[in-house]
């Protein structure tokens, strides 16, 4: 209901400034929480507009303090902040000792947090998020589209990267039109969000065969919203978080203008690598950027795509087109 939709975006609110109240003005948020951000270079300014926190170790510090506000078991139990076990009435914090990710809606309402672990080799889940609630539905969510909206619009480009602090560190060094989808392999409404401020979106997901083969979904995906699509390809092992660390702003921002390349580019050079002049592996290669290229619509695009491929790939335009044809059969 619209009047429990307004209680937990309330709570979320008040959960927002706890968080970051312990990172501010606490002890164990200095040296925990502050100290995890500067190890990662992550300078204060940036910190505060992205309003990052840290949440205590105590087992039930945030839910102690929200019963204290008056805040009732269900309400906490819903915003998935609090956890409690075989209705028991003594809830647990689902954050602790974590720094805290506040994730925004398009217009600045908190509706959701993810948590990071201090140490990389513990044994609990690296990053844990929100569960869904009401107001937190994770596949409508973009990280860092509310801070990044604005220069969306004024870059006409987004780029679109897999974490929290991949968005962090590309904002700090420049690149501000960056957003995240965090926790989940994109998804078609997350598309859309980014579709109502560009046309335009580069991929930059991590260096490694994951990253590789999400970057395959994500640009058919593209594609079939009719958007355009780049790819920007990481050294094995780096992810842009990663890189930025590594090299100044000015460095990042002509290895990003003289590394994105479209999506036939970047599909030819992985796939390529492959095939190894094996012809039989060449066809199916064909057949996989075809298909690609048979999600766009619009008619010219879909001709210039082929001319590039054409040349690419050293096949007649002809040959690529009655490719396409059959395709297209396919998919009606
Ligand atoms: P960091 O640089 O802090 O180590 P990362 O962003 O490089 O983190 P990846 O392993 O590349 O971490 O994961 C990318 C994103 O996927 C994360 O930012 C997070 O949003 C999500 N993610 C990673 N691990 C988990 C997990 N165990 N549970 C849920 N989401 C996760
Ligand atoms: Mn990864
Ligand atoms: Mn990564
Ligand atoms: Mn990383």
């Amino acid at each position: 209901t619209q009047l429990n939709k307004e209680s937990l975006y309330q709570l979320s609110e008040v959960a927002n400034e706890y968080y970051q109240n312990q990172l501010w003005n606490t002890e164990e948020g200095a040296n925990i929480g502050i100290s995890y951000f500067r190890e990662r270079s992550i300078r204060d300014d940036i910190i505060k507009q992205f309003q990052l926190g840290y949440s205590p170790k105590d087992w039930a510090a945030f839910t102690d303090f929200a019963f204290n506000k008056g805040y009732k078991k269900e309400i906490l139990e819903q915003s998935g902040l609090a956890i409690f076990k075989e209705s028991s009435d003594q809830g647990f914090d689902r954050f602790r000792e974590r720094v805290i990710f506040p994730i925004h809606s398009f217009s600045g309402r908190v509706l959701g947090f993810g948590g990071r672990v201090l140490q990389n080799n513990v044994k609990t889940a690296k990053y844990i998020n929100s569960p869904e609630s009401e107001i937190y539905h994770k596949s409508q969510i973009l990280y860092g589209l509310f801070q990044a909206k604005s220069f969306i619009i004024k870059e006409d480009n987004c780029f679109l990267v897999e974490g929290y602090m991949d968005v962090i560190s590309l904002y700090q060094n420049g690149i501000k039109n960056v957003v995240a989808s965090s926790g989940t392999s994109l998804t078609v409404e997350q598309i859309r969000l980014i579709k109502r401020l560009t046309n335009n979106i580069t991929v930059l997901y991590d260096g490694d065969q994951a990253g590789i083969k999400a970057s395959f979904r994500s640009i058919d995906m593209i594609l079939n919203q009719e958007m355009n699509v780049k790819v920007l390809r990481f050294p094995e092992g780096e992810d842009p978080d990663s890189f930025a660390g590594k090299h100044t702003a000015d460095e990042i921002k002509i290895f990003f203008k003289e590394n994105s390349k479209d999506f036939i580019q970047f599909k030819t050079d992985v796939l390529l690598k492959e095939t190894k002049g094996d012809p039989i592996k060449k066809a199916s290669l064909i057949r996989d950027i075809v298909g690609s290229i048979a999600l766009i619509k619009n008619l010219i695009q879909k001709e210039i795509y082929i001319k590039e491929c054409s040349r690419i790939l050293d096949i007649s335009e002809q040959v690529l087109f009655s490719e396409l044809a059959q395709l297209t059969q396919q998919n009606v």
